[in-house]
């Protein structure tokens, strides 16, 4: 510190070199340091004596290369590996391992703002960065291809047409009425290639290409979850799916199936330990069994907004031959929902063909969905709120 203060005050009290005068006699002007010192007592201004540095102990060596590096890393080394990350990608992509790809990816991830969209590799995944509480899934449905891997041979492979369309649509409804952007991670694969709400087995059925489009879905969902936690204490994961067994919306939390929906409230009540909406069901007043099919349980509000659901005050369970038939959990919102821990809470969204297909239908469900289903369940049983 004494050395660099030094060099400055000569910046300032060395003698400008005259116009014409030589490189040599500039130099040698320099030497002006001499004229006053510093322990003088009663000077106003002075200039310090340039001393020897004195000898630095391993340890204060040790300690100021730490400091030097802590402060390079965000400035330096993190855009570097970025653009590393980049250029790998871009000359060589089918040759790197799954773990380095998320590496690279989660400090890219770190760069992106709302507004932003990141692509994983050979742009199988696609992350639309948002900065609201709200996180949309669209694991089924991409009519994208690829001849690296071939089709899968386990698990189903059958699309959720139009869901895709049907999260984008929702996502920019929530921006539109909120004014924040929700974030929304799909999977553009055809399902026959990658089932991102599966574990990696069934997932991959093996294809060690596939679980690296497996393994950035599940990354780009941390990211969402960790910014939507830093800034607002919470958030909620719908999971937006299609099918096309029932006309009604079928919303579904992990740990109550069908068998126990029909086994009655004391039954309902137990699974609370297992439910992807565990943190909500704890923070809500009501039980969780009033949480799910009372007359403000999410599905409630879907049926009284005009788009029939179970479960709900209304159908308050499936019926017998249906049983097998309602959706409930799934590996993405066993995973990232509060069932674990945590304070982010998911849903399953079973949305039945008309709201998908139907475009008409898709806009307006996508509009009524914001302020009349996730603004008030959100409201009242997370207490965050998301109209301006
Ligand atoms: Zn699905």
């Amino acid at each position: 510190m004494r050395d660099s203060s030094a060099t400055a005050h000569s910046a300032r009290l060395a003698p400008p070199p005259r116009r014409g005068a030589s490189r040599s006699i500039a130099v040698r002007a320099v030497p002006a340091l001499r004229v006053a010192r510093c322990d003088s007592p009663g000077r106003r201004a002075c200039v310090r004596t340039p001393r020897p540095p004195p000898s630095s102990t391993p340890l204060e060596v040790l300690v100021v290369s730490f400091r030097i590096i802590r402060r390079a890393i965000p400035a330096v080394v993190l855009p570097c590996v970025a653009a590393l990350g980049a250029c790998r990608d871009a000359l060589a992509p089918d040759t790197h391992p799954g773990v380095e790809l998320n590496r690279l990816g989660a400090s890219q991830l770190r760069l992106a703002k709302a507004g932003d969209t990141v692509y994983g590799r050979n742009n199988n995944i696609r992350y639309f960065v948002g900065n609201g509480p709200i996180i949309l899934l669209a694991p089924h449905g991409g009519p994208k291809g690829t001849s690296e891997w071939p089709a899968r041979r386990c698990g189903v492979n059958s699309n959720d047409v139009y869901a895709p369309e049907l999260a984008r649509a929702m996502r920019l409804q929530i921006y539109r009425q909120t004014g924040r952007w929700p974030h929304l991670i799909e999977n553009r694969l055809d399902r026959k290639y990658l089932d991102a709400n599966r574990d990696v087995a069934e997932a991959t059925c093996g294809s060690s290409l596939a679980a690296i489009s497996w393994r950035e879905y599940h990354t780009f969902v941390d990211s969402a979850k960790a910014r939507a936690v830093a800034r607002y204490g919470a958030a909620l994961v719908l999971d937006v799916h299609g099918q096309s067994n029932d006309a009604r919306i079928n919303v579904g939390y992990s740990g109550l199936s069908g068998q126990e929906l029909r086994r009655g409230r004391s039954t309902i009540e137990a699974q609370e330990a297992s439910s992807s909406i565990r943190h909500v069901s704890r923070r809500s007043p009501l039980t969780y069994e009033r949480l799910v099919r009372g007359s403000h349980s999410f599905g409630s509000l879907l049926s009284a907004a005009g788009y029939r659901a179970i479960v709900g005050q209304r159908d308050s369970m499936p019926a017998t031959a249906d049983t097998a038939e309602y959706r409930w959990g799934g590996y993405s919102v066993n995973r990232h929902g509060s069932r674990d821990g945590g304070t982010v809470s998911a849903l399953l969204l079973e949305n039945n063909r008309a709201v998908r297909s139907d475009l008409d239908l898709r806009a307006r469900y996508a509009r009524d969905i914001v302020p009349r289903v996730l603004a008030p369940w959100m409201r009242e049983h997370m207490g965050i709120e998301i109209m301006p």
